[in-house]
Order: structure tokens, then sequence, then C-alpha cells
């Protein structure tokens, strides 16, 4: 339902959560956020319900770092529940996504016929299986990302993001909306303009079939067969 990602050079994880709020009037079921700690570890906490019960769990047990990913999520495949929520995990990459995966059922078929075990009912979590998988293969992120998309249909804007990449995140579009924000020294990903706005001084909206892989520096454009593309950047405007 709502899509937030930062490669920064601050804490995140209290701004992800804050950028979650301003999204809240969609709605929500859950929510939750992942993102990769000093020490290098890929952390995520996870949430029912109110964003403040996010923020509880994160006060709890608080996580550091300067990259990460958050999502509220309006389940439409498994009950909302703390296990279905985003971000998905699987081996070292993290996944939040709006839409729907419609070829999950044969797509996790398919893994399961492997020996993977799944963790949810969630359409998302394939997306997560099929990145580890290409990664156990040997391909780097942006070729494991290129695969991935190769085989999944439906709707999906998708943020992703690797530990051994930790200054980066990975994005794809087709059908909801995505948008990258520019920064003075950091970089932002959103499913709405409104997340982004305390941050961002630009931004770029993905076209159905883009993929993007944002850095602290800067974005790169392409479309699913990694062949570059260009887009605009855009003053941040909101009407309101
Ligand atoms: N289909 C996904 C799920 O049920 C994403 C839902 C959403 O857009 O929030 O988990």
């Amino acid at each position: 339902c709502g899509i937030v990602g930062i490669v920064g050079r601050e804490p995140v994880a209290e701004r992800l959560v804050d950028a979650l709020k301003r999204l809240e009037y969609r709605g929500y079921d859950s929510a939750g956020i992942a993102v990769i700690e000093a020490d290098g570890a890929l952390s995520r906490r996870r949430a029912p319900g109110k964003l403040e019960n996010l923020r509880a769990r994160l006060s709890q047990d608080p996580v550091d770092g300067v990259t990460g990913i958050a999502h509220t999520r309006w389940a439409t495949h498994g009950v909302p529940s703390e296990t279905n929520a985003h971000p998905h995990v699987a081996g070292d990459v993290a996944v939040v996504h709006n839409g729907i995966i419609e070829n999950f059922a044969e797509l996790r078929a398919e893994l399961a016929a492997d020996g993977v075990v799944f963790e949810t009912e969630t359409d998302t979590e394939i997306v997560a299986r099929l990145l580890d998988k290409h990664r156990r293969e040997g391909l780097a992120p942006r070729d494991a990302v290129l695969a991935m998309l190769q085989r999944v249909t439906g709707a999906f804007a998708l943020v992703i993001l690797f530990q051994d990449r930790p200054e980066t995140l990975y994005v794809a579009r087709y059908g909801p909306p995505l948008a990258v924000g520019y920064g003075s020294s950091e970089m932002y990903v959103g499913s709405d303009a409104i997340a982004l706005a305390p941050f961002a001084q630009g931004i770029s909206y993905l076209e159905d079939g883009d993929m993007a892989i944002v850095d602290r520096d800067g974005v790169e454009f392409c479309d699913f067969s990694g062949a570059p593309v260009a887009r605009k950047r855009q003053p941040l405007q909101l009407s309101s």
C-alpha cells in the first residue's frame, strides 16, 4: 500500500516511520521496516495494526543504519499479521511490494518442488525467494533483479535491499506508482510524492516496465531487459 526507502547518510529508522505516517491516509493493516545496520546486519522490525505498534517495537528493540526500506500493507493474499507484513526476507534480500503477483502460486509450487520453504501466505514472498535463488546461482544483484522480473506477472511496485549492497536500492514498477526522490546527499524512493516531500528536492516517476538502481549519489534507469532509459527529473511540488 505505502512504500518508502532511503539511501542515506543519517540514521533512517525514525524517518522511515515518519514517512509511512504521511501515507497513513491510504489505509493499512500492518507495517514494517528493514535496514542495513552499521555492523552490516540486515535487520527487520514489523508489527500488525497501527504505526504506533511499529514505533513501540522499534523503541524496545532499536535498529541503526543509514539505508532502509519501509511498507504499510493492505493485505490482498494472506491474513493481516506480523508474519505476512512486509518487508519479506529470504537469505540476504529484503523486499517491499505494492500490488499483486498474479502467477505467485505456480512459481511457489516450482520453488517448493526444489525444497524452498515459504514462511508466509503472501504473493510477495515469491519475489524475495526468486531473488535469493538467483543470488545463490551467482548472479549479481542487478542481474538477479532482472531475472526475477522475467518471471513475475501482475502489478507491482517493488523496492529491494540486498545485505551485500548496503548503499543501493533496486526498484521496479509495473502498475502501482513509484518515484525516486533526489536529496542533497541522499536519495529516496516512495509510492507517493507526499512520502518524500520533507526530504526530496526533485522527483522522477518510474514508468511501467522501468527498473531503477538508486544509490546515495544518483539513479540509473533501465527497462526490464537492462537497456538504459532516461527519465525526467521534476521539481517536487505538492498541490495541497
Ligand atoms: N499483495 C501484497 C500482500 O498482500 C501487497 C499488498 C499491498 O499492496 O500492500 O502482501
